[in-house]
């Protein structure tokens, strides 16, 4: 690791100067993506900007029909909040099986959707729920949101506060971990919104993405049969040592699947 400044940020205001003074700064949220990529020296940010104990990137708030979760919150806060439990049973599953009890104890929402890995589990929440991501400046809808493989709409100064979701009528998120990370190989969102049906995959491509041609099945056809024959572009899937893109789309199938039958079997 080389030596760099390390910030306790007192504002936003203060973190968004942070960065616009110095190019080489980087916002430290959970630091479970950020200090080992720096211990493996993939990356030598000059300052580190601690963005953990800001006011305005706390908080789990319902707000009418969404969920307002702050950026800062950690993956063990979202899982075992009421609120989140009450409001949005999936997301706080979800964020109950990310990774393990230390990467829960300090990973945040924001510093994972930042990061946009593209087996994280949060992206698929967002894409699933019709997520809006809530930065110092703008809203981003999910869909504008993650733009591929570590990229995000995200200007360099730019920071999350928080992450409204959309309460759904019932959701459910399904996910084969990669045995030693919990990475998913493949994690299927499906979720009933008021505007529709979605379903949303981590795990298996580049990048976060929705299924539409199940999506446009299970509107026709709610069952699991509805998608067993769903067109499922491998070419666009992940080939790597964990799996092939044929055993990915598979992965995809059997975790759709497994998502529509418990929410057969439980209310939201
Ligand atoms: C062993 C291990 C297992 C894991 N397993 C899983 C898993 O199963 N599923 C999963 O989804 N994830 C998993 N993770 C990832 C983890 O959950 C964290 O979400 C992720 O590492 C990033 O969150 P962080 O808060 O630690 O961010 P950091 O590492 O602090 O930051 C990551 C990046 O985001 C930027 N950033 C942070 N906060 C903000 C913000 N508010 N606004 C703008 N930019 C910001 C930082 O500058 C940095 O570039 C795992 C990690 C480890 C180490």
């Amino acid at each position: 690791m080389y030596p760099f400044t390390y910030q306790r940020a007192h504002s936003l205001p203060d973190s968004v100067q942070g960065l616009r003074n110095d190019a080489e700064a980087k916002l430290l949220a959970g630091g479970m993506t950020l200090l080992p990529t720096m211990k493996m020296r993939l990356a030598a940010p000059s300052r580190l900007i601690d963005i953990t104990r800001l006011a305005d990137l706390r908080g789990m708030t319902r707000e009418g029909n969404s969920l307002v979760i702050g950026a800062a919150q950690r993956h063990g806060e979202v899982a075992a909040d009421p609120t989140v439990r009450d409001a949005i049973p999936a997301l706080a599953d979800l964020a109950g099986h990310i990774g393990d009890p230390q990467v829960r104890a300090r990973g945040t929402l924001g510093g994972s959707i930042a990061n946009n890995d593209p087996a994280a589990d949060y992206p698929a929440a967002l894409l699933g729920l019709d997520a809006t991501v809530i930065t110092d400046r703008r809203s981003i809808a999910a869909a504008d949101f993650f733009l591929g493989l570590f990229t995000t709409a995200l200007e360099p100064d730019e920071i999350i506060r928080a992450v409204r979701f959309t309460l759904p009528r019932r959701a459910f998120y399904a996910k084969f971990a990669q045995a030693a990370s919990g990475y998913a190989m493949a994690g299927v969102m499906v979720a009933q919104l008021d505007a529709g049906i979605r379903v949303a995959v981590t795990g298996a491509g580049p990048g976060v993405f929705r299924w539409r041609e199940a999506e446009a099945a299970l509107e026709r056809r709610w069952s699991t049969e509805a998608i067993a024959d769903c067109a499922l572009d491998t070419g666009a899937l992940n080939t790597d040592l964990h799996g092939s893109a044929a055993y990915r789309a598979q992965l995809v199938r059997v975790m759709a699947a497994q998502a529509i039958g418990r929410l057969d079997g439980a209310a939201r």
